[in-house]
């Protein structure tokens, strides 16, 4: 089938991490110079849910940064402002104030001397679904405050409300300077009805019940922190209490979800131990929770003290075994409460101070949690997919000034590059100097905003090295070294000359590296500095009489380049058995597998990449193994039989089982089987689709007990797109019907996949009345209506080029059929949609 259909844009916003790659964004804001700075924010917020209202009113305390204040500017979207007034000991003073629907000029009743604080008090009703956004990004996912219909019980209709302040939501649920350099303490007072709880900054100060059965939840965050990592979440939550040191360690589910919460979150006191003691700053708030909320369109959301997640962690722990996202999300969104809460960027271009770290946050993490090598290899695989970005043409420098909308700068740049180049820091500087001057780094600027300047000064102020060449290339400048290495070695002279060419387009860059020179007994370390663009190195033969076994280039293997290292397969191997890290093994496999149809040596060490000890290099090897080549298949099928029944990890067990699934081989029948009783839904879901490619209806029968569970939804509509049946279609509709919307949208998309498939003019007419109906089911807010429609008529025009290469009357006359019926959907929805 050759349809290309448009992707419906699913909703995301920058938010904090993995969704990045979503469209989303807001005005570059009213640059006039701000004159105040924020002090302190008292809310007292509560509800109207089935509205999406915020009924709220804010004391803002602010000081002047400048003689002579009389007004002020706050940020204030989509609101309506009943009241704006001096809030003084004695009462409220009226002052004058105009509004534009997005900031609220005040005319304040004096002139304010520099720091004379002052409060002011707003009496608001935010609509955060009127928002009208004038940038590219969908309303949806710059709100700042969601309400989200969460099921029934006993009490009526339930909801969830949450927000979302990252980059410049905060001031769609209160008034606010809403730049990341502002700072406030805060005091949220939020009132709700019986079944709900709240969560919010700081600690839960007071909890106060009221007559007609309402309650209000005060929060007090006494330590300032930037508005856009202001929060709040209310709904039907459970919580589930953990500690660390005494101090309270909190995890908010819902109650169908509560009892994984322990599974989920338990080692979160580790790492906030671990992370305290390893950057020499101990945790810098008076608690921390994590809630896992509903319909959350990003990852997770670094709030200070309480961090939300949305559905990559809102499942089974069956379903987060082997899941990459979720393995790291917890200690990324945890390592920003030193690198983005406690030290904020000052601008948004100087988001890498935030997401950089929090990035180098997991590799830290993975150091301590599952060894050097697991850490190593996150982070490479993180450096892979900032070239992936290169290759879309979307390269930039860390600190990104010119950006045109926000969305550029969550990136793999400013997330993955940014991680490897704290990596490639720490190797430089060594790990004494690089944790000393981190810990210095966030004492000098606690509490207060930062940027790339602030990092290196503390970097230099720690080494007495002048940094500045590689702020220079890292930090504000784009691109990346590609080396070509070559050898030549004069056993006459005793000596190796190593030549390093520069081959990228732009300027060179200044790479100090080390070389390790292996003779068999003792290794020796050479340091060179690379710093033209073809440079050759001469080292001498540590043992005179013996040529080296290895040249080992980039010892540290930290650099972020891409390289064409020629040395011998047995250079290669030899560094796989004596490097110092995983890559040195990584880049060994990765010989021996571009030698594998080649080389029997090649394929014979491949064996030994099965067993690494390493599971991303297991699968690294079993991904790229030729099966398809007879030598190869006949050494290792069983291995990688043996591999698919019992390896520990299920990114190997299920590497295996695509592996073997791709040789449409019975005999595997019978492991597939097995496979479905896996502990990882990843593993049971390639295991179905093998077992559908060999025997459909064994596919069917086996496919029973999944057809009610979520987790699997998305891998029995693929097995019905690929079996094109009509009998797949009722079952097909089913599914999408109980998903939310968010998913609903994808899977409509799958449908009319599925339905250009299909041939039966009736099953497709009754099937486009069920999609019409759930269409319309969506909230149009949340709706990609002119992308659903858009399908649509891509299905359409498909059917009408089958019917011009149709010679047959009755397969046209079916065709005909089915385009009318698409022809009355479009026409229908068309008609219905807003
Ligand atoms: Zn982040």
């Amino acid at each position: 089938m050759n349809m290309v259909f448009k992707i419906c844009r699913m909703t995301g916003v920058g938010a904090c991490i993995l969704a990045y790659q979503l469209a989303f964004g807001a005005p570059r804001g009213d640059t006039l110079p701000q004159v105040a700075q924020l002090v302190h924010t008292r809310l007292d917020i509560s509800f109207d849910y089935p509205h999406h209202l915020v009924l709220g009113k804010a004391w803002i305390t602010l000081q002047p940064t400048q003689e002579q204040q009389d007004s002020l500017i706050l940020d204030a979207k989509s609101m309506q402002v009943a009241t704006v007034a001096l809030q003084r000991d004695t009462g409220k003073q009226l002052l004058p104030f105009s509004y534009d629907g997005w900031q609220l000029r005040i005319k304040l009743d004096k002139r304010y001397s520099y720091r004379k604080a002052y409060t002011v008090y707003v009496e608001y009703t935010a609509m955060p679904d009127s928002l009208k956004t004038t940038a590219a990004g969908p309303v949806q996912t710059n709100k700042g405050i969601y309400f989200v219909s969460a099921g029934k019980d006993s009490t009526g209709q339930l909801y969830q409300v949450w927000t979302q302040g990252e980059t410049s939501g905060a001031s769609s649920w209160f008034p606010t300077i809403d730049q990341p350099d502002q700072r406030s303490t805060s005091e949220i007072s939020i009132t709700m009805p019986a079944p709900y709880i709240s969560l919010s900054n700081g600690v839960l100060s007071s909890r106060q019940q009221h007559p007609d059965g309402s309650h209000t939840e005060t929060w007090i965050m006494s330590d300032p922190h930037a508005p856009y990592l202001f929060m709040l979440a209310v709904g039907k939550f459970e919580k589930y209490h953990d500690s660390w040191n005494g101090m309270a360690v909190d995890y908010y589910m819902e109650p169908g979800y509560i009892a994984y919460a322990k599974e989920i979150f338990g080692r979160t006191p580790q790492m906030i131990g671990y992370f305290s003691e390893k950057i020499g700053y101990r945790f810098p708030w008076p608690k921390y929770a994590q809630i896992v909320v509903k319909d959350y369109f990003s990852g997770g959301m670094e709030n200070t003290s309480a961090t939300l997640f949305g559905d990559l962690l809102r499942r089974k722990p069956r379903a987060l075994i082997g899941d990459e996202e979720a393995k790291w999300i917890i200690p990324h969104e945890l390592f920003h409460q030193w690198f983005g809460d406690l030290v904020t960027c000052e601008q948004w271009s100087q988001l890498a101070l935030n997401e950089s770290f929090a990035n180098f946050g997991e590799v830290l993490w993975g150091e301590y949690a599952y060894g050097k090598d697991a850490a190593h290899h996150h982070a490479y695989e993180a450096m892979l997919k900032y070239f992936q970005q290169c290759r879309e043409g979307k390269d930039h420098p860390l600190i990104y000034n010119d950006y045109r909308e926000e969305s550029q700068l969550f990136d793999a740049v400013t997330y993955e590059k940014g991680g490897c180049i704290l990596g490639m820091l720490r190797a430089l500087v060594g790990e004494k100097a690089f944790f000393g001057a981190l810990s210095n780094y966030l004492k000098v600027n606690a509490f207060k905003a930062v940027n790339a300047n602030d990092l290196r000064t503390a970097f230099e102020n720690e080494t007495g090295r002048d940094l500045k060449w590689f702020w220079d290339q890292w930090f504000y400048r784009k691109g990346y070294p590609v080396l070509d290495i070559s050898y030549r070695y004069n056993d006459l002279e005793s000596s190796v000359a190593v030549t390093i060419r520069q081959e990228q387009e732009e300027d060179i860059f200044i790479l100090p590296l080390k070389i390790d020179i292996y003779t068999g007994g003792e290794t020796a370390t050479q340091e060179i500095i690379v710093n033209r663009r073809l440079q050759t190195f001469i080292i001498p033969y540590p043992n005179k009489h013996a040529r080296p076994l290895l040249v080992n280039v980039d010892a540290d293997k930290q650099l972020i380049c891409k390289k064409t290292d020629r040395k011998s397969l047995e250079a290669f191997i030899y560094q796989y058995r004596r490097g110092r890290n995983y890559l040195d093994r990584r880049e060994a496999l990765k010989a021996c597998l571009l030698a594998q149809d080649t080389s029997a040596r090649a394929r014979a060490f491949l064996y030994t990449g099965l067993k690494d000890a390493n599971d991303g290099l297991r699968k690294l090897v079993i991904q790229f193994m030729n099966i398809d080549n007879a030598a190869i298949r006949n050494t290792y099928a069983a291995t990688i039989d043996s591999l698919a029944r019992y390896d520990t990890e299920a990114l190997v067990r299920q590497a295996a089982i695509k592996k073997l699934r791709s040789l449409n081989d019975p005999a595997y029948t019978n492991l597939f089987i097995r496979s479905l009783q896996d502990s990882s839904y990843n593993v049971v879901a390639s295991s179905l689709i093998a077992l559908n490619r060999l025997d459909r209806q064994l596919a069917t029968r086996h496919m029973t007990p999944f057809l009610e569970d979520n987790e699997m939804a998305s891998t029995i509509l693929d097995i019905y797109l690929s079996n094109e049946d009509p009998k797949d279609n009722r079952s097909f509709l089913e599914i999408i019907a109980r998903q939310n919307e968010r998913q609903q949208q994808g899977y409509l998309v799958k449908y009319l996949r599925y339905l250009a498939t299909l041939n039966d003019a009736d099953t497709i007419a009754a099937g486009l009345e069920e999609f019409q109906r759930i269409v319309m089911g969506i909230d149009a807010r949340f709706m990609d209506q002119p992308g659903m429609l858009g399908n649509l008529e891509l299905l359409a025009e498909f059917k009408l080029d089958l019917i011009k290469k149709t010679a047959s009357k009755s397969v046209r006359s079916s065709l005909e059929k089915q385009v009318a019926s698409i022809r009355s959907a479009i026409n229908h929805l068309s008609a219905n949609m807003n």
